[in-house]
C-alpha cells in the first residue's frame, strides 16, 4: 500500500488514486503526418521500466485532480511528485546526494491543473534518456487489486 502525497490534499491512502499510466506521452503535433505504425506506437506502446518510471496518477476520490509521479517499480519508492506539464524531475541531483525525496510540487492553480500542459511538448514521446532499462516485469500497475 502506498502513502501518496497529492500535491492539493496531502498524503492519503494509495485507495483513494487511480493510475494514468505512463506520464510526457506528448500528443503527436501533427497526428495526420504519421504512418499507421507511429500512431500504433503513441496509441498503445509504453515503457515497462524496471527502476525509476514518471507516470500519471489522479486523486480520482479526492480532489480528481491529475499529478505525475516518479516512483520506482521494483521498490515502489516516490520519489517525487510535481504537476502536470511540469518537466520530469533529474533524479542525479537529489539522489545522488543520498537525500531521500523532495516532493517540492507546489499546489497548482484550480484550473490550470490540466492535462494540456503535456500536449504543448513537441518532439519525441517522453522517451527519458538514461531510463533504458526494459525488458524487466516490475508491475507498474496498481490497479484492480
Ligand atoms: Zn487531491
Amino acid at each position: 500500500m502506498l502513502l501518496i502525497s497529492c500535491p492539493n490534499c496531502g498524503p492519503r491512502d494509495e485507495t483513494e488514486f487511480h493510475y494514468g499510466g505512463q506520464a510526457h506521452i506528448a500528443y503527436p503535433e501533427n497526428p495526420n503526418d504519421l504512418t499507421d505504425r507511429e500512431w500504433a506506437e503513441y496509441l498503445f506502446y509504453r515503457e515497462n521500466t524496471k527502476g525509476t518510471f514518471a507516470e500519471r496518477w489522479v486523486h480520482s476520490t479526492g480532489c480528481r485532480q491529475w499529478f505525475n509521479m516518479l516512483r520506482d517499480t521494483v521498490s515502489y519508492e516516490i520519489h517525487s511528485i510535481y504537476a502536470m506539464g511540469q518537466p520530469r524531475p533529474d533524479l542525479a541531483k537529489s539522489t545522488a546526494a543520498g537525500t531521500g525525496t523532495t516532493p517540492t510540487s507546489e499546489p497548482a492553480q484550480p484550473g490550470e491543473f490540466t492535462q494540456s500542459g503535456d500536449f504543448g511538448q513537441a518532439g519525441e514521446p517522453g522517451l527519458a534518456p538514461g531510463a533504458a532499462t526494459t525488458g524487466a516485469t516490475a508491475p507498474t500497475s496498481s490497479e484492480g487489486v
